[in-house]
């Protein structure tokens, strides 16, 4: 998830924020100015409602923030790269970009998210008890951030994926049974499961009567099923590439054009003509630039011919890969960075080109040929 803007960095980590924690943000506030505060709490008079209300849903964020951190620090201290934590609607994200080696890093890394939770819950608990008077608006927002951050701990210890506990399970089954790849699919289809009972209670509290609350859950409920369903799908896919390089899948020694040919003959005679989408662009045997069908497509037909391909192609940076590489992670590299194809590249030349349809007519192949990838398991 992109954050939409940055508040600052910790340890080189950047924490972000995303549009729709605002979205919260209001939400929450009103809730707690104009629902709960006022119902826990009768004749504090109505502006200091909406002052706790703000600083309590300030400190939920805080308490959030606190647990992504928690997470991040692990991370770091386990040897991983954290490149950001992300606040956004339904809590926070911590993006870890190089993957777990053993399941004991990854259980530490997922299990210290809920103990953080229920740390600050206990903190803020015990804060609570050593203020004098129990009805005044200070022991208001820290009992309520006990109780929140207590509920917060729970509902990430459930055992399914992407939740820590889902984690923390994929983090078991992958130190019993030796493979991520089914650990991974297992804790997925446990948190889908999950996912559907939260989405099925959502349904009850709508009946009920309870509108908002019970769209809440379903959503929640939405959100984790769609985040497991991905994680199942990619695991798959990613299973069929064990063992596989860069070189086995790449179209090798890829014909490149040249920077003035006209769009229009780009498009008759490579993209119509020989069904490719992408191709390097290359002046006096120098790779200067790559042109796909998105970048044609972005020019209006009537431009085709008066628009050389220099004029429309992706300049460098590019995006490159060795073939060596496995071809999981350049996989991995094609979602993450979200773009079509790779170039790959050795000791400075082109050797080949990577597509997504590259990656999966090799799946397909290898389907066709009944090597699944679940029978090489390591
Ligand atoms: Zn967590």
């Amino acid at each position: 998830m992109e954050s939409s803007f940055t508040l600052g960095r910790v340890r080189g980590i950047k924490i972000g924020v995303h549009y729709t924690w605002l979205l919260a943000f209001v939400l929450i506030s009103w809730s707690l100015a104009s629902g709960y505060f006022p119902r826990q709490y009768p004749g504090w008079g109505g502006g200091l409602y909406w002052t706790v209300g703000v600083a309590a849903a300030l400190m939920l964020f805080a308490s959030v923030l606190a647990h992504e951190l928690c997470h991040a620090f692990v991370a770091l201290s386990r040897g991983l790269q954290v490149r950001d934590i992300t606040l956004f609607i339904f809590g926070g994200v911590t993006n870890i970009t190089s993957e777990s080696e053993n399941a004991r890093d990854e259980f530490l890394i997922a299990v210290v998210g809920p103990l953080s939770s229920l740390a600050l819950a206990g903190a803020f608990w015990l804060a609570a008890q050593t203020v004098p008077n129990d009805r005044s608006p200070l022991d208001a927002s820290l009992s309520y951030l006990a109780l929140v951050n207590f509920s917060l701990g729970v509902f990430n210890i459930l055992p399914g994926f992407p939740l820590d506990g889902g984690r923390v399970l994929r983090a078991v089954l992958w130190g019993t049974l030796g493979s991520i790849g089914r650990a991974t699919r297992i804790a997925a289809l446990v948190g889908q499961g999950l996912a559907l009972l939260f989405i099925a209670y959502g349904f009850v509290q709508i009946l009920e009567g309870d509108f908002f609350g019970g769209l809440w859950i379903g959503f929640i409920g939405w959100f984790l099923n769609n985040a497991a369903d991905a994680t199942r799908r990619q695991s798959r896919l990613q299973e069929g590439f064990r063992g596989v390089k860069v070189s086995q899948v790449m179209q090798a020694e890829p014909l490149s054009v040249s920077p003035g040919l006209p769009v229009r003959v780009l498009v008759d005679d490579h993209i119509l003509g020989r069904g490719a989408r992408a191709l390097p662009v290359a002046l006096d045997g120098r790779i200067v630039g790559l042109v796909s069908l998105t970048d044609v497509k972005r020019l209006p037909t009537a431009e085709w011919d008066r628009n050389a391909v220099g004029a429309i192609m992706t300049r460098p940076p590019l995006k490159t890969v060795s073939p060596r590489e496995e071809a999981s992670r350049a996989l991995q590299l094609l979602i993450d960075q979200d773009v079509n194809q790779l170039l790959v590249v050795e000791d400075g030349a082109i050797v080949g080109m990577l597509s997504r349809g590259d990656m999966m007519r090799f799946l397909q192949r290898r389907e066709e040929l009944g090597l699944d990838g679940d029978a090489r398991r390591r």
